[in-house]
């Protein structure tokens, strides 16, 4: 048997028509940049994180530094992110000229660890980007609470968590704003780049528009010297016919992920470790291993895709050698890097496929 890692073509089959009809829209409009589609995905995705504001950008990188430059954040300040994530949480901060500062996650949730943030705050410190990685929610209540003791921001990635819940809330709606990206392989996803902030502040809500259309305010007015990350109308069309399904797509997931976490049942196999708090959406599922490289190696093999979420830490990144870190500084995080390997997960996948991965786990030996 043959599984990818990821693939689309279960959900695009089932979107197929949409799809079509939603290209076909835009093109006869021949309207491509901030029009009706941009406006009514905007109002149906705020409306489904429970945010009174939604700005569509160009992607989830652009998100997540369009927030922290509206929050007016910038050079010298420091902002606290998870050791283990995906580059771009890091590169948010570094863009608007302000330094990332990492801690790290709790080893059994991969997650920020909300008792290791204290320690890190300076007097430097304007905000935490708590990350809800791999689709499960951070422990918000600690981290909002060490926000309002600090006086920080708080700006969540919700890059992989599209409508994961803490304590039957939507992530997105705890922070002063939230970062979310539609990259295609993210639970929610364009046929292109694509992303969004999402906020309750209506002030914030206008700069994060303004600050990704040139820092204009109206036309050939420019406040701010700003970016251009927009959303454009066509992925907003495309977003529109999916968003529909978000539900459906991560119930599956859900589904997905609970057969793994029944089946899997090999000694040499960490699994993942979900806090009563959240109702994950497992954009990732991510399981560890001492033998990693044997353990890719036997799956690949036996014709399962994989994937590793993420080889090298932040710290330890050529791009990030400024930093001044080396091997041992963020130890769990590097434990995480050489233990993680995530396996197939999309919607659509077959019960044969998943029992098949389970079996092939289960038979490493
Ligand atoms: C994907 C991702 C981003 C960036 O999103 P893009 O749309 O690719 O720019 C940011 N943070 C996390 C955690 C991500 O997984």
């Amino acid at each position: 048997m043959k599984i990818p890692f990821v693939t689309f073509k279960p959900l695009e089959a089932e979107l197929d028509r949409e799809l079509r009809a939603a290209f076909e829209r835009v093109f006869t409009r021949s309207w491509y940049i901030e029009g009706i589609e941009d406006e009514t995905f905007e109002k149906a995705f705020a409306e489904y994180c429970g945010t009174k504001y939604c700005v569509g950008v160009g992607n989830g990188l652009d998100a997540l530094m369009l927030a922290l430059k509206a929050l007016e954040i910038g050079e010298g300040d420091e902002v606290i992110v998870p050791s283990n994530t995906y580059i771009a949480t890091a590169l948010a901060v570094t863009y608007i000229g302000a330094t990332p500062v990492f801690v790290e996650p709790d080893i059994r949730t991969f997650n920020i660890d909300p008792t290791k943030i204290e320690e890190k705050i300076t007097k430097r410190t304007k905000a935490v980007m708590p990350v809800h990685l791999y689709g499960q929610a951070c422990d918000m209540d600690s981290i909002m609470e060490i926000a309002k003791k600090h006086n920080l921001f708080v700006v969540e990635d919700c890059a992989q968590a599209h409508g994961a819940t803490y304590k039957g809330k939507l992530i997105g709606s705890f922070g002063d704003a939230a970062g979310f990206s539609f990259y295609p392989g993210k639970n929610l996803g364009a046929l292109g780049d694509a992303g969004a902030t999402v906020t309750n502040d209506e002030e914030l809500a206008k700069k994060v528009r303004a600050l990704g259309n040139y820092g204009s305010d109206y036309k050939y007015h420019h406040v701010y010297k700003g970016n251009n990350s927009r959303l454009d109308e066509l992925q907003a069309a495309f977003l529109s016919a999916k968003l529909p399904l978000i539900e459906k797509v991560n119930e599956n997931r859900r589904d997905i992920a609970n057969k793994y976490l029944a089946g899997i049942n090999n000694k040499e196999i960490i699994l993942p470790f979900v806090p009563d708090y959240t109702v994950p959406v497992w954009h990732i599922f991510g399981i560890r291993c001492k033998r990693r490289t044997e353990l890719e190696k036997y799956l690949n093999d036996s014709g399962i895709g994989t994937n590793k979420h993420y080889p090298i830490p932040m710290h330890l990144q050529e791009c990030y050698k400024d930093l001044g870190f080396k091997e041992g500084d963020f130890p769990i995080a590097e434990e995480v890097s050489a233990t993680e390997l995530s396996i197939p997960m999309y919607y659509g996948m077959a019960d044969e496929e998943v029992q098949y991965v389970i079996d092939k786990v289960n038979e490493f030996k």
